[in-house]
């Protein structure tokens, strides 16, 4: 052991990575403390199960360089560890010549992020890949991957644990006080000082910020992605994942079609306004997650802003049949019979008060304590590489203010 205390708030797929980096690559004395009754209870487990290849992301971004090297030590631990992980590609499909030249804009990203072996393809191209899909042209990323988040979560927990680790589960941290030795972490059950402290919330981290006497922005604005599940008969009618060019102005991708590693086929997600940050039924409403939101001026302004994309999403949100239709433009012979109602994930998104949805990963801090404040999707796909990198910072600031 390094001597080293440090606590980790949060059992997602990114705590328990920085905590198990922590403890494996460091020999710090690690606490991991989730409050759920086990580890990826909320997004790392409600989400779509891609290993992005780093396509869409600004070059030099915390995402482009986070989400490669996180692609490669995912594949490095899902091999070790034995975990479903199967490459099975994604085409990025342009419906109309619109959409051509921010296909184009989308290759030219991903190249300058390195991401092997992507391509541009025509009509005939296309169906090549993917026979019952159409398209005036397509991106084709063969690498792009399908994985068991939850699983690999667990295998982290195991190891955190293996190395000496300790794993506390159903305790909510509820204070953070930062002194000058160290920092006091309170739960229900006990309070316990700590070196560096690694607050990795998710949907609760700009609450957990205000913890600790950091600003409450940027805001998490909690927007949901509902799932569809194809039949078993027409789970073929895709060999990888099925894509739409996204829409520029807004950070989500657009509904797709997306294998699990299961054997199933998924259909989403949409996105929409949340009506509770842990909420995966419709109708369950959290009155103190509606009262943040719409209490917040940033999340007026980007209504204002976003009127005709929100009317777009609120059709796939109440109607099960304009969804399938949004994934038949692409795979015509989605005939719709039988799909019923899947998961739902709700996505952690940062707002600034200008009502601008924060891009890129966000990372801030004092000096004993690093916040992960936005890290949404590619975020499972990055999980090592954010551990990696929170960590060092984590190590920096300390020995700065020493
Ligand atoms: C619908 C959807 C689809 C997505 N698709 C993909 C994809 O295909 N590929 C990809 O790479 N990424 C995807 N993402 C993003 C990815 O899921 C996230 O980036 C990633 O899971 C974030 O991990 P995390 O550990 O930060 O958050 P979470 O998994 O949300 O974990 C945060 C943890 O903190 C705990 N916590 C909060 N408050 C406290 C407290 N006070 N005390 C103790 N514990 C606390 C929570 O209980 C939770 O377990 C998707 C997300 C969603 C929602």
């Amino acid at each position: 052991m390094s001597g080293l205390r440090a606590a980790v708030v949060g059992g997602g797929i990114i705590g328990t990575a920085v905590a198990r980096h922590l403890a494996c690559h460091h020999g710090a004395d690690v606490t991991l403390l989730e409050k759920e009754d086990h580890v990826g209870a909320h997004q790392t487990g409600h989400n779509s199960g891609v290993v992005h290849a780093g396509l869409y992301y600004e070059p030099g971004s915390l995402k482009a360089t986070l989400c490669r090297r996180g692609v490669d030590l995912l594949q490095e631990f899902v091999t070790q560890h034995d975990i479903a992980y199967d490459e099975c590609g994604k085409v990025v499909v342009a419906l109309e010549e619109a959409e051509v030249g921010r296909l184009e804009a989308i290759h030219a990203r991903a190249v300058a992020n390195g991401v092997p072996d992507v391509a541009m393809v025509d009509a005939d191209g296309l169906r090549a890949l993917e026979p019952h899909a159409v398209g005036v042209r397509a991106l084709h990323s063969p690498h792009t991957a399908i994985v068991d988040y939850p699983a690999m979560t667990r295998a982290l927990a195991d190891e955190l644990v293996a190395a000496g680790g300790s794993l506390r589960l159903g305790q909510a941290v509820t204070t953070l006080d930062e002194r000058g030795t160290g920092v006091r972490v309170g739960t229900a059950l006990e309070e316990a000082e700590f070196d560096v402290v690694i607050v990795c919330g998710g949907l609760q981290s700009d609450r957990l910020a205000a913890l600790l006497g950091e600003p409450r922005d940027p805001r998490i604005v909690p927007f949901f992605g509902d799932y569809f599940l194809v039949p078993e008969r027409q789970r073929s009618l895709v060999r990888g994942m099925v894509y739409p060019v996204p829409d520029p102005r807004y950070p989500f991708l657009g509904v797709h079609l997306t294998p699990r590693v299961d054997g199933a086929l998924m259909l989403g997600p949409n996105a929409f306004l949340s009506l509770g940050r842990e909420s995966y039924r419709p109708r369950r409403v959290v009155p103190r997650d509606v009262l943040d939101a719409v209490g917040f001026a940033g999340f007026w302004r980007f209504a204002a802003g976003n009127v005709a994309a929100a009317v777009r999403e609120s059709r796939t949100a109440v109607s099960p049949r304009r969804f399938v239709a949004e994934a038949q433009r692409y795979v015509p012979e989605l005939d719709g019979v039988g799909v019923t109602r899947g998961p739902r994930g709700v996505r952690a998104q940062a707002m600034d008060s200008s009502g601008r949805l924060v891009d890129d990963f966000v990372i801030t801090g004092t000096d004993r304590v690093v916040l992960v404040r936005n890290a949404p999707s590619p975020g499972a796909t990055s999980a090592l590489a954010i551990a990696e990198h929170v960590v060092a910072e984590a190590l920096g600031r300390r020995s700065g203010s020493r």
